[in-house]
């Protein structure tokens, strides 16, 4: 049976794909070897040990996610040793108010740009819409330690925004560049939730077009994909939506470049903290230390984050004992400006939080590869079949 169209991985970028085509009742098939991708919610516990929360903004990955608990900014602190800490409401805070207006304004102006900017990626490439505002396009390869500096809130971002973004993405303002920066820093000033997932409803609504494999090859023959799957099946199709984590789309299209991605490495713990960490929900760190965050669990637990394997956890325990580690080695695509098409051939859509980080944005990719699928078959009915494509094509390897 040839499909109309293959989407390869189940995180949100191919969930919202998923949703797009089925919402507009194209023939579809959704192959994964797992559900849910770089979010992995325990149910049983109603612990994130991947993506852990969403803002009040996510529009489009919020159709996939639940919103859980609001995070309370009153419970959260920002550490700059064992000794220096403060909340948000603190006399801290008010002796850097000249500062935070100044974040403020530039946040303002960023966030005018981004919310028109995503609106854009809905129906057009990441691309074409950064061509559209070339404020987006410069914040892509600015680094985020050359914005602070201009807008003049090096304080500011030194003793809070900074420690944020470095608990959302594992580095510093110093290897980050200004729009995954900013992106990520929308948090401070808007509402944020935990994140849930219900891997069951999910799989009951995609029920009929999901199926569990893992795609090692990708070939096209007379205008057709066909995809090899560990299991042994193959599978083919007119069009195929990657959404893969970049360093598995990279491969199986054999491309040359992506951008590096940090790893991050979340302990569970039972804990005791040390007297300076007990007090809130949430901890964060500046990017000096090895240690992102900790974050307290409903059920008492606690999740630390670090970007090392061996990370000495009494630095932040008094006493502690391990429930699980879980290794991101490549959790989010931060280094680098190198920008990965999301046509870069016919019939291939790559979607994904390649070129921008978080769940929102690889929501939206995953729509737009949607999107463009199903203009083609407005265009063009006789495509929307599942009939091979009518041009001879000569046969590519993409693998
Ligand atoms: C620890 C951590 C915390 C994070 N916290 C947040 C947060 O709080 N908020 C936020 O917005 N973002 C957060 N992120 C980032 C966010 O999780 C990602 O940006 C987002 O999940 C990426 O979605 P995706 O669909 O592009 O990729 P993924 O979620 O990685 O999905 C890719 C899918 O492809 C499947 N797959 C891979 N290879 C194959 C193959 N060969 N064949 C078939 N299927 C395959 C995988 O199983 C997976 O289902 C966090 C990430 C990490 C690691």
């Amino acid at each position: 049976m040839i499909h109309k169209t293959i989407i390869i991985g189940g995180g949100i970028a191919g969930l919202s794909c998923a949703l797009k085509l089925q919402e507009a009742n194209e023939n579809f098939l959704l192959i994964t070897d797992n559900l849910g991708g770089r979010i992995k919610y325990s149910a049983k516990d109603k612990i994130n040990f991947g993506a852990y929360f969403i803002m009040k903004s996510y529009k489009n990955a919020g159709k996939l996610v639940s919103k859980g608990k609001l995070i309370n900014p009153l419970d959260v602190c920002f550490h700059n040793s064992s000794i220096e800490k403060f909340s948000l409401l603190n006399v801290h805070t008010l002796k850097r108010l000249p500062e935070l207006i100044r974040f403020y304004v530039a946040m303002r102006q960023f966030s005018l740009h981004y919310e028109q900017f995503k609106q854009r990626c809905l129906i057009m490439s990441q691309k074409e819409a950064m061509q559209l505002d070339p404020y987006i396009k410069t914040l892509y390869s600015k680094p985020a330690n050359d914005f602070i500096k201009e807008k003049r809130f090096k304080k500011v971002a030194d003793d809070y925004i900074s420690k944020f973004s470095y608990a959302c993405t594992g580095v510093g303002p110093e290897q980050i560049n200004a729009l995954d920066f900013l992106n990520v820093s929308m948090g401070i000033l808007q509402p944020i939730y935990n994140l849930t997932f219900d891997e069951k409803i999910i799989s009951d609504r995609f029920r009929d077009q999901l199926i569990t494999d893992t795609i090692n090859t990708i070939e096209k023959e007379d205008g057709q994909f066909i995809l090899s799957g560990a299991s042994g099946t193959t599978y083919k199709a007119i069009n195929i939506v990657i959404a893969t984590p970049a360093s598995v789309t990279k491969n199986l299209l054999k491309k040359e470049h992506i951008r590096g991605a940090c790893k991050i490495y979340v302990y569970h713990v039972e804990a005791e903290l040390k007297k300076a960490y007990r007090r809130f929900t949430l901890n964060l760190f500046p990017s000096s230390s090895e240690i992102m965050l900790t974050a307290k669990q409903a059920n008492g637990s606690y999740l630390i984050y670090s970007r090392e394997k061996e990370t000495d956890l009494s630095k932040v325990c008094v006493k502690f004992n391990l429930i699980t580690m879980v290794p991101w080695e490549k959790a989010m695509y931060v280094f680098g400006d190198i920008f990965l098409e999301q046509e870069p051939d016919e019939g291939i859509y790559i979607a994904g939080d390649h070129n921008g980080l978080g769940l929102e944005p690889a929501s939206i990719s995953g729509i737009f590869a949607a999107n463009s699928i199903i203009n083609l078959s407005r265009l063009n009915p006789l495509s929307s079949g599942t009939e091979p494509g009518s041009r001879a094509l000569p046969r590519v390897s993409y693998h």
